[in-house]
This record gives C-alpha cells, structure tokens and sequence, in this order.
C-alpha cells in the first residue's frame, strides 16, 4: 500500500515537473513567433542599417569565403548590409554570431560550401 502511494507521488511530481517544462517551452517558442513577425512585417521595404558614413546600407544576400584554420568555406546567402555612398558592407552583430557557428559546423562536418540558414 505504502509503495502504491510513494509512486503516485512519484507520477505527479513528474507530471508537475513535465508542465513547468512545457510552460518554458512555450514561452520561449511564443518569443521566436514575435521576433519572426516582427522581421516579417507585411509592407515592409529592404531592411536598412545606418552605415557609419551616415547613409543607410540596404540588406542583401551574397556568397562569401570564411577561413576555418587551413580550409576556405563558402557560405551562401549571407545576409550582408551594402551602402551604396561608401561601398562599406557588413554583417549585423547577431548575424555574424551565426556566421562563424556555421563555419565552425561545416568544419567540423567536413564540408565546403553550406547556407547561411
Ligand atoms: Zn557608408
């Protein structure tokens, strides 16, 4: 009898602890949702970022080369930001984070040539 309730217990408690989880879950799968609408506006023109010139560089999407130790990797579709006054391109802070994370994978994965996304 004792045991039957001990593993009741156990149950509920796995049950409450599995809830606690899936509360975390969702609510960090509801903060992707906004971010992702929040880029995917309707309406919206070419995304732009204030280049240090001061004009604004618009989004676009190329091919680049990133060197792992020895090994070239081509990354395609990168987003890079281009200003059109001073020729200057770059990539925002949390795209350059995935930049090198994807570098390191196709590293580690052997390959030559991987997308962006
Ligand atoms: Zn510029």
């Amino acid at each position: 009898m004792r045991t039957i309730v001990m593993s009741k217990q156990n149950i509920e408690g796995s049950i409450q602890s599995i809830k606690s989880r899936t509360k975390v879950i969702k609510k960090a799968l509801d903060t992707a949702k906004q971010l992702k609408s929040r880029n995917d506006e309707p309406g919206n023109t070419t995304p732009t970022k204030r280049c240090y010139c001061g004009n604004n560089a618009k989004l676009t999407h190329q091919n680049k080369y990133g060197r792992v130790k020895e090994k070239l990797i081509r990354v395609e579709n990168v987003p890079v930001y281009s200003c059109e006054e001073c020729n200057e391109q770059f990539i925002s802070g949390s795209d350059s984070l995935v930049y090198a994370v994807r570098l390191k994978e196709a590293y580690a994965e052997n390959k030559n040539t991987i997308a962006f996304k």
